[in-house]
């Protein structure tokens, strides 16, 4: 099992931390070992002072698939999830200034929470604009709509299939919307999609 993740997918976001916009999508990866579920709390990393969270929309991919071309993609998903891309920015910051690898910022142990709720795909009204909403402690921090991503879920899917191939059991992380920020110990994040509570996290 993988998880692969596409970054700066959202306008707003790329601009709020000072990016160009990609001219394709920008991929990376999560180990297994990044898996976050079952509403488990977050444990603080000791190598990081500026945990973010990203809420993203995260798809399940349901059959294997590679070169997928975009008219073919969505009979590779069948669930969309909500998940939590956490990241080390501070460690993120000083990979980007030194042109390195950010793994270490963005796929450590338990970086990648998961909701163990999911919309059936086909229960959604529209995919091409899913709403979607991260709070943290009652207060709304990020709002989201498929509708503004700049690779919509059948790019991804096709480009990211050209050098992956997808497995069944697989995830996509589709990107965050603007309102990043960082969290504290004690922190509660929910996650909404379409007002139905997805995900729950506690930062410990
Ligand atoms: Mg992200």
């Amino acid at each position: 099992m993988k998880i692969i993740c596409i970054g700066r997918n959202y306008v707003a976001h790329t601009k709020e931390l000072g990016n160009e916009v990609p001219d394709a999508p920008m991929l990376f990866m999560k180990p297994s070992t990044a898996l976050l579920i079952k509403n488990r709390p977050m444990y603080y990393p000791e190598f990081t002072q500026d945990l973010n969270y990203e809420g993203e929309l995260v798809l399940r991919i349901c059959k294997n698939g590679k070169h997928v071309q975009p008219e073919f993609a969505h009979e590779y998903f069948d669930a969309i999830g909500f998940g939590i891309d956490f990241t080390a920015r501070d460690l993120q910051q000083r990979c980007k200034e030194k042109g390195h690898p950010w793994e270490i910022a963005k796929a450590f142990d338990n970086s990648a929470a998961i909701s163990d709720t999911w919309w059936n795909k086909n229960d959604l009204p529209d995919l091409s604009s899913i709403k979607f909403q991260l709070s943290v402690n009652g207060q709304v921090k990020q709002e989201g709509d498929s509708a503004l991503m700049i690779y919509p879920f059948a790019e991804i899917i096709s480009y990211a299939s050209k050098f992956f191939k997808l497995l069944e059991g697989d995830y996509i992380f589709t990107g965050t919307p603007a309102g990043v920020g960082p969290v504290q110990r004690g922190d509660l994040l929910v996650g909404t999609i379409e007002g139905k509570e997805m995900l729950r996290c506690e930062i410990k």
